[in-house]
């Protein structure tokens, strides 16, 4: 039953789960607006159903599950989403907490950091994890040698920076 988390420190009396409840529901609406359908469609299930939020009294933790190995794409696009959005539009994320009495005591993740170790790209109508030898899906594969050129020029792109629709949407500029 495999996950990877990410945390951030949080000072304040408020509901730590509950914000980061709200923030994970927030950057599932922008990825909405970057995906756009069908593509959302196709990862919803995931977004809502293997990330949960625990927290103790001074962090906040987003999990982000892969049981039994079944969702390894789906893992690293939510993980690199969430990243992505709270380097991307981190007022709007610290300014909930303000509302909720929750300071972070952490600071963003670097935007360049999160375009680095995305390594999504689109490709045959849905989403894959760029590597080495091929692509692969949650529950698919396909090899370097069965991809066209311009999918293999795409892919290369893809593993030095992240090509995935968030990443390469005109309307995710940073805003300061
Ligand atoms: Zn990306």
């Amino acid at each position: 039953m495999g996950a990877s988390g990410f945390s951030l420190d949080v000072n304040g009396d408020g509901d730590r789960v509950r914000l980061g409840s709200i923030i994970w529901e927030t950057v599932c609406d922008f990825i909405w607006g970057d995906l756009g359908e069908p593509l959302y469609t196709r990862m919803a299930e995931y977004l809502f159903e293997q990330v949960t939020c625990t927290a103790d009294d001074t962090s906040l933790t987003w999990w982000f599950g892969n049981p039994g190995g079944c969702c390894s794409r789906s893992e690293r696009a939510g993980m690199h989403w969430l990243r992505y959005f709270l380097a991307v539009d981190w007022e709007i994320f610290t300014a909930m907490g303000d509302h909720r009495g929750l300071t972070f005591a952490s600071g963003p993740p670097e935007l360049a950091a999160t375009t680095a170790e995305g390594r999504l790209v689109t490709l045959r109508g849905d989403i894959w994890s760029a590597s080495d030898d091929g692509v692969g899906g949650d529950d698919a594969w396909i090899p370097l040698e069965e991809l066209t050129v311009d999918e293999r020029a795409f892919v290369a792109k893809a593993r030095g920076e992240c090509q995935c629709p968030v990443c390469t949407s005109p309307a995710n500029t940073p805003r300061s």
